[in-house]
C-alpha cells in the first residue's frame, strides 16, 4: 500500500525575529510571524505526512491556541507526527520539497537542515529531498515579505 500526502505552508517574514528552516537559523535578523518557532518547512512536510494517513492537519494537531505550543520546535512536533503515522500502519518512504524564499540563498543550509529532517523523520537523508527557488521578485515571495513550503511525501505499509 502506498499513499501520497501534499503540504503547503506560507509565512509572513517580518524584522526582528529568526528564521527558522528544518531547524537551522537562516537569517538572524528576519524571520516568521507564528505561533511556533514558525518553521514553514517542517510544517508543509508534517501536512504531507498528515494528509497521506489522511489525518487532520498540523493546525489541529498543534493549535496555535495552545500556550504549550508557543515559541515550539516544529522539529519536535514532526517527531510526534511521524510516531502517529506509524501508529496508523504506516511509515515515511521519501519525502521532498521546493522553499521559496527570495533571500538568503539557502545552499550553504541544505545539508544542516537534511541532517535535522533526517533524525526527526528517523529517515535517511537519501530519501529527503530539498530544494530552494526564489519567485523572482514576483508576489509576497519575491517581495521579501513571505516564505512558502511546498512538501510532498509517500507512505508505504509497514513491513
Ligand atoms: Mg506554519
Amino acid at each position: 500500500m502506498l499513499r501520497v500526502g501534499l503540504g503547503r505552508d506560507v509565512h509572513r517574514l517580518v524584522r526582528g525575529r529568526r528564521l527558522i528552516l528544518g531547524g537551522v537559523c537562516v537569517d538572524e535578523d528576519r524571520g516568521c510571524v507564528a505561533h511556533s518557532d514558525g518553521d514553514c518547512l517542517a510544517h508543509a512536510l508534517m501536512d504531507a505526512l498528515l494528509g497521506a494517513a489522511a489525518l487532520p492537519n498540523v493546525g489541529v494537531l498543534f493549535p496555535n491556541t495552545d500556550e504549550a505550543n508557543r515559541g515550539r520546535n516544529s522539529l519536535e512536533m514532526m517527531e510526534e507526527v511521524v510516531q502517529i503515522v506509524l501508529g496508523s500502519g504506516l511509515r515515511v518512504a521519501n519525502v521532498d520539497a521546493v522553499i521559496q524564499l527570495e533571500t538568503p540563498i539557502l545552499q550553504p543550509f541544505m545539508e544542516p537542515m537534511r541532517k535535522n529532517l533526517s533524525r526527526a523523520l528517523s529517515l535517511d537523508g537519501g530519501r529527503i529531498g530539498l530544494k530552494a527557488t526564489t519567485a523572482e521578485g514576483l508576489g509576497p515571495v519575491g517581495a521579501g515579505e513571505a516564505v512558502e513550503v511546498c512538501g510532498i511525501c509517500l507512505l508505504e505499509a509497514r513491513g
